[in-house]
């Protein structure tokens, strides 16, 4: 029973020397217990805080511990009356080929009504994100201009088209000619531009927004989001999602250097965490599938096949291998 542990903590970059993989016996669901076969692992950015020692809104891996992520995995055996044998769920589960679990804290999901790889995506954490965070704090209204940067990710991809949906006009950033090609065609994007390949980013965005930016959706923060932020029009707000262009930095970039703008225009920016708003996750769930049926949303996913991968898959999301999201098949 494979099992991949923390044995590291990255300083920078983490690397796969970060990560070991330990053999364990196969384990024996006890009594109330279920047994799990892992099915689809979720790599996500926010996996590298959990690396550090830092304190955040979630606790840090514990060395020598398995890392723990967003799983769905199969029942095999179940003493738990609420799960039975060939149920599939869903929820935060280690790094294992195998484990056994109680059941709190696991949902069970339907492979008939979607793929099961869509739980860990569009009708998952990272859908949620996108759904939660543009709608509650990005509250976008008709005709508005959405910016939305790390545009052609797992939550990129979902709020794009979710502003679509509310009339906006949606420009995206990502890192290569191919998603922004993917952003135009696949995903209803309006104009969408390349932040490697571009010399002046505020000036792009300029002629990309021609009546500024209402929402600037922001997943990557750094100088990405100066760009956005000179654009920024009066009483816009600001979902701060995430800030992946810093999360390997060993130091903070000097600031706050965006006040000026900020203030100006009365604008709201807003961190949120997606548990922030679990109260609605029932009604968000049943809107984002209600519009995968009706073929208003649509998903893309980068899936990595074979447990031995999982290291790999993560370490890549910080070089953005992926389009849509990052999945490990096992
Ligand atoms: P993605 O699927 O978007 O994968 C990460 C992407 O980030 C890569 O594909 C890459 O795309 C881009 N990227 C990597 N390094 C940089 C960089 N230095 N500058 C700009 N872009 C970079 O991940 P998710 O959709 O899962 O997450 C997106 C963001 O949302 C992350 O910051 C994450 O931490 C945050 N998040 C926040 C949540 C919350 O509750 N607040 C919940 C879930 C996610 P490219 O080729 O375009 O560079």
């Amino acid at each position: 029973n494979k099992t991949i542990i923390l044995k590291s903590r990255p300083t920078g970059e983490p690397t796969v020397d970060n990560f070991e993989f330990v053999n364990e016996p196969k384990p024996v669901a006890g009594k109330g217990e279920i047994l799990l076969k892992t099915l689809y692992v979720s790599v996500d950015p926010y996996l590298r805080g959990r690396m550090s020692e830092a304190k955040s809104y979630i606790e840090p891996f514990k060395l020598g511990e398995p890392v723990v992520s967003g799983i769905v995995a199969e029942v095999l055996e179940s003493h738990n009356d609420d799960f039975q044998v060939g149920d599939c769920v869903s929820g935060m589960l280690a790094w294992k080929e195998f484990q056994t679990s109680d059941g709190k804290g696991l949902h069970k999901v339907d492979g008939n009504a979607a793929p099961l790889s869509t739980y860990l995506g569009i009708l998952g954490m990272t859908g949620l994100t996108a759904y939660l965070g543009l709608t509650k704090i990005g509250k976008p209204k008709e005709g508005e201009t959405l910016v939305v940067s790390g545009a052609a990710g797992a939550v990129g991809t979902v709020v794009g088209q979710v502003g679509k949906i509310m009339g906006c006009q949606v420009v995206g950033i990502a890192g290569t000619d191919e998603k922004v090609e993917m952003l135009k065609t696949k995903f209803g994007y309006d104009e969408a531009i390349n932040y490697k390949t571009t010399v002046n980013m505020q000036e792009a965005i300029a002629e990309a927004c021609p009546d500024g930016v209402d929402i600037y959706f922001d997943n990557v923060g750094g100088e990405i989001s100066d760009a956005v932020i000179a654009n920024i029009n009066r009483h816009a707000r600001i979902p701060l999602c995430g800030s992946i262009s810093v999360y390997n930095s060993t130091e903070m970039p000097v600031g706050p250097r965006l006040q000026v703008p900020l203030l100006r225009n009365s604008v709201l920016m807003q961190g949120f965490i997606v548990f922030d708003f679990a109260e609605h996750y029932p009604e968000a769930l049943m809107q984002l599938a209600t519009w995968l049926g009706e073929g208003k949303l649509t998903y893309e996913e980068t899936v990595v096949e074979g447990f031995d991968k999982i290291p790999e898959a993560f370490l890549s999301l910080f070089s953005g291998k992926n389009k849509g999201k990052m999945l490990v098949k096992v």
